[in-house]
């Protein structure tokens, strides 16, 4: 009987295994990095997770996600598109402050709302904790009012903004350089 495991849990360590697909290492110990089936062959002394994820999250990929929530320090993102995949998938992520922008970003709210569709880079994937950047030229992609909910565009007059064309109202964005190019995922 194989075990069903899911991101971040614990397999082994890697005197015990070798770690293969769908598996990540750090510390010596081996974690899954994708949700499925466990398959430690004892022989050949591998450890690997056959994935029920249609497609497996990788660092360096990129992504589309919309963002959940807005917090002090990072912004939560639900990856719904890997680039070069047209699988759905449901995968929670964060966007830590500090890989908002090259520049210093205070609050997060400024460069994001709630209901944006972003585009990111994965950085990171550790213990079940996705780590995803809008630097360069990533961010959003489709956003909305802050206050009335309309689709938002780029604003002629300035070039960090987008302009609500329903109400006018000016926002802040962190852009990705092909903003507008994806309505909807
Ligand atoms: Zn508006």
């Amino acid at each position: 009987m194989n075990k069903f495991i899911s991101i971040g849990e614990y397999i082994g360590t890697i005197e015990e295994f070798i770690p293969k697909k769908g598996t990540y290492a750090e510390d010596g110990k081996i974690y899954a990095s994708n949700i499925g089936e466990l398959i430690l062959d004892h022989e050949k002394r591998t450890a690997r997770v056959d994935g029920k994820m249609p497609v497996e999250l990788e660092v360096g990929q990129t992504v589309f996600g919309d963002v959940l929530s807005i917090r002090k320090n990072n912004v939560v993102v639900i990856i719904r598109k890997i680039q070069g995949s047209d699988n759905e998938v449901d995968i929670k992520s964060a966007i830590y402050v500090s890989n908002i922008a090259n520049g210093y970003v205070e609050k997060p709210e400024d460069c994001f709302g709630i209901g944006d569709i972003i585009k990111a880079k994965v950085i990171k994937i550790e213990r079940g904790m996705i780590d995803l950047s809008t630097k360069d030229n990533f961010g959003a992609v489709n956003a909305f009012c802050k206050r009335c909910r309309n689709p938002l565009v780029k604003s002629d007059k300035y070039k960090d903004k987008l302009k609500c064309l329903n109400c006018g109202h000016l926002e802040d964005r962190k852009i990705a350089d092909d903003y507008g190019g994806v309505r909807n995922l």
